[in-house]
């Protein structure tokens, strides 16, 4: 039989009216002699609210009961799914992820799929079971504990059970109908792209586009899973929405194809730090070990540079991590400080600053994009703070109340309203 995942994020199945929504489209798939898994977000707001709950009560909390708390809201969701399916007569059954199981690494809040087993699923799909609903973000780790894979994980739950059970294609379903050339919520200019290609999707989505978790991609990549988005409130067929795919399926590709961007983002400065080999470990090393993700990283030219043996020598270091890390990433460097292993006169930290990107795999063979990026933000003047750039991405950090106005510019700058 074949065989299609189906994924429902939060606002599509957010009520018992969208979960019968999104349960008519599984049933037409099943109609269409498909055999169906389905993955399911918690309903909106309701991972949100958990996360609060756990913070409220635990502010330092233990990772493991985060995760067995968070991962519940997935549970209610699969079973209302299962119910709905079988009162419109399909043999349908819930299952979380211990009950698959699906096995995971034990780094709780941001765990790694390790082996999807299928025999569990497979019988029952023998004994004529049409649809497994499956509880998306969970799974279960080899100390017999609930993880969670970060948020959005329910993707990546949705893409790794395509892999694992040779799915035809794994749809998607979500709140717009496909990936656009930017967050249609920021730029009404945004334009829906009919396919895009796994690198760009997945720097995208790591620069924070986050219609798909980057997991995910990587993850479609990695197993050449057909990969599409689409709207859960539109009437869709088989040319709808956007499919993530090779490169080698997509004909022309713009220099440029979309701009995203990361609203949560802090800047951090030491000032007058020693300029001697050692120093940017003696940094990042306690960054790394107290869990902060560092990101861009500028460090000044030295005064006395030209000269590559002067003692004494100071330059500047800044970096970029996510707000909700700042507290860490302070810590981590003030102990290292008092701990004499790093030396600087004074930590300034901003967190008044958002990432705004842009991508595209025509970057590699196009010159002036650097250029054209930078025109773009100054004609709207737009103080730059730090820039990043690799093959495919121009990053640059920004003060925050210029972000939408930095998406929309570099949106026109490109001409990505325009196929
Ligand atoms: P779900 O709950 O279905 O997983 P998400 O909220 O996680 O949905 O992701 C969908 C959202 O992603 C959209 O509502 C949109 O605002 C946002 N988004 C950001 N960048 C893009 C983009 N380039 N194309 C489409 N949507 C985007
Ligand atoms: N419910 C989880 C979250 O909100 C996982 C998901 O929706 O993909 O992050
Ligand atoms: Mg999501």
């Amino acid at each position: 039989m074949p065989l299609l995942v189906m994924k429902f994020g939060g606002t599509s199945v957010a009520d018992l009216d969208r979960i019968a929504n999104a349960a008519a489209k599984v049933k037409r798939e099943v109609d269409r002699g498909y055999d169906v898994i389905v993955i399911v977000s918690a309903m909106s707001g309701k991972t949100n609210e958990l996360v609060g709950w756990v913070e409220g009560t635990s502010p330092l909390y233990d990772a493991r009961e985060y995760d067995a708390v968070v991962a519940s809201g997935e549970n209610v969701t699969a079973g209302l799914m299962a119910l709905r399916l079988q009162e419109m007569g399909i043999p349908a059954r819930s299952w979380q992820g211990w009950q698959v199981p699906i096995n995971t690494t034990s780094a709780h809040g941001s765990a790694r799929f390790k082996s999807i087993p299928r025999e569990n699923i497979d019988t029952k799909f023998a004994e004529g079971m049409k649809v497994a609903v499956v509880a998306g973000f969970q799974g279960l780790s080899a100390e017999n504990r609930i993880t969670t894979l970060g948020r959005g994980g329910s993707d990546t739950t949705a893409v790794a059970f395509a892999a694992a059970f040779d799915a035809e294609r794994c749809d998607i379903y979500t709140d717009v109908d496909g990936v656009y050339t930017t967050d249609p919520r920021i730029s009404s200019k945004a334009r829906k792209l009919d396919k895009i290609a796994f690198e760009e999707m997945l720097e995208l989505a790591s620069l924070g586009a986050k219609v798909l978790q980057t997991r995910s991609v990587e993850l479609a990549m990695r197993f050449g899973v057909r990969l599409r988005v689409l709207s859960s409130f539109e009437e869709t067929d088989e040319t709808s929405g956007t499919l993530v795919c090779g490169e080698d399926e997509i004909m022309e590709s713009k220099v440029v194809s979309g701009v995203a961007y990361s609203r949560d983002e802090a800047k951090i400065t030491l000032f007058t730090i020693e300029d001697r080999p050692g120093v940017a470990q003696a940094i990042f090393g306690p960054l790394s070990e107290a869990g902060v993700n560092v990101d861009m990283i500028v460090q000044n030219i030295s005064e006395k540079d030209y000269d590559d043996n002067h003692p004494g020598a100071v330059t500047d270091m800044t970096f970029s991590c996510p707000i909700n890390q700042v507290a860490r990433a302070q810590k981590a460097l003030e102990d290292a400080k008092a701990a004499g292993k790093i030396k600087y006169d004074e930590l300034i930290i901003d967190t008044d600053v958002a990432k705004v990107s842009v991508v595209g795999i025509g970057m590699r063979s196009q010159v002036g994009v650097a250029a054209r990026t930078f025109e773009a933000l100054a004609a709207e003047n737009i103080n730059i703070k730090v820039i990043s750039t690799s093959e495919i991405k121009i990053s640059v950090l920004i003060d925050r109340k210029y972000m939408e106005l930095a998406v929309q510019a570099l949106h026109d700058a490109f001409e990505l309203e325009k196929a």
